[in-house]
């Protein structure tokens, strides 16, 4: 195996979150989303070990591919898992993990650890350290309605660089958010980073009563430029990720936007032509389209190297009214600079 690249990618996989960090020849996993994009993408870059997995929470869209990764002792080898120790709403497939966990951690050595606010994770010039849930929150139990409450909350922070490439907020609602901000004031800890993955796929119903409100306290707090959505394009008789409320308000706020998949909320139509820039690696259900697809930055600069912007940009010209775009966005995505700096 020859010289590794550091970089920062945000699958897309479908509906679910899933990120790997690459920093040299140590990687790291936050969340694996459910189904065969993250095998898929750890085949093509043919990694094997991978150094640390940690899972924000327990619902499927977030960690259905981590019984893959863990199970396949022939492929895959995970040194450290980390999981969050708040139980009160766990699934067939949190039980089987558990099962599958203890197995690896007899057969192979691996260590399994959960994590809370306060704790990082350090490897290769690269800290990720936990904002969220607190020690307390997590004894006492969020409840099952309020599982996506007490989602981890990681921000990716790097030796000699002041800024954090980024926050990855999972599915942490407006409550999280608010503990949240209390934690970081209180400690003087600084929550700002460079991208935003915005939490629950940019769902409206985690915002509280005021959706525009609370897109506008996440950017507040991360001092965001970029502002990243993960989700499957939704049929449009379901609920829709992301709500199209949250993606103008966080184009408006001058963040760059970017879609792993065209939300229905922004285009209902499938544009005329299939996105050129995307490289069609992963098989997916007939009505998901992707719109920016996988999204590639490099670790250090946090400048995006996939997919190429001007093909994207192209792309995104096709709709009518693209929500990544606001009104003064005319022929040019002036906010897409970022994604170059
Ligand atoms: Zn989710
Ligand atoms: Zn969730």
């Amino acid at each position: 195996m020859g010289v590794r690249r550091s970089v920062f990618t945000v699958l897309d996989v479908g509906q679910g979150n899933s990120t790997v960090i690459e920093a040299g020849r140590t990687v790291a996993i936050i969340d694996t989303g459910n189904g065969g994009s993250l095998l898929a993408y750890l085949h093509q870059r043919d990694i094997r070990q991978i150094d640390h997995l940690i899972l924000s929470h327990h619902d499927n869209d977030h960690t259905g591919a981590a019984l893959a990764l863990l199970a396949d002792y022939s492929r895959f080898r995970v040194r450290h898992l980390y999981y969050n120790a708040e139980q009160s709403r766990t699934s067939d497939t949190y039980a089987t993990l558990v099962r599958v966990a203890e197995e690896a951690e007899l057969r192979t050595g691996m260590r399994l650890d959960s994590l809370v606010r306060g704790k990082r994770v350090s490897f290769a010039g690269v800290t990720l350290r936990i904002l969220h849930p607190s020690q307390g929150r997590v004894a006492r139990g969020g409840g099952k309605r309020f599982a996506n409450r007490h989602s981890m909350v990681v921000r990716v922070e790097l030796e000699n660089t002041e800024r954090a490439l980024a926050l990855l907020p999972g599915d942490c609602d407006w409550v999280g958010l608010r503990q949240l901000r209390q934690y970081c004031a209180r400690r003087h800890i600084d929550p700002s980073a460079r991208i935003l993955v915005f939490p629950h796929h940019g769902s409206g119903s985690c915002a509280g009563d005021n959706v525009s409100r609370y897109v506008d306290e996440w950017i507040a707090l991360t001092h965001a430029e970029v502002v990243l959505f993960s989700f499957a394009r939704s049929p449009s008789d379901r609920e829709m990720f992301p709500a199209r409320e949250v993606l103008t308000r966080s184009s408006a706020q001058g963040c760059a936007v970017l879609c792993t998949q065209l939300a229905n909320s922004c285009q209902a139509e499938a544009p005329s032509r299939q996105p050129q820039h995307v490289r069609g690696n992963h098989q997916r259900p007939q009505h998901q389209l992707p719109c920016a697809g996988t999204m590639v930055f490099d670790l250090r600069s946090g400048v995006l190297i996939q997919p190429a912007i001007e093909s994207h940009s192209a792309y995104v010209h096709l709709m009518a009214k693209p929500a990544c775009l606001t009104n003064e966005d005319t022929g040019r995505p002036a906010r897409w600079k970022a994604l170059n700096q």
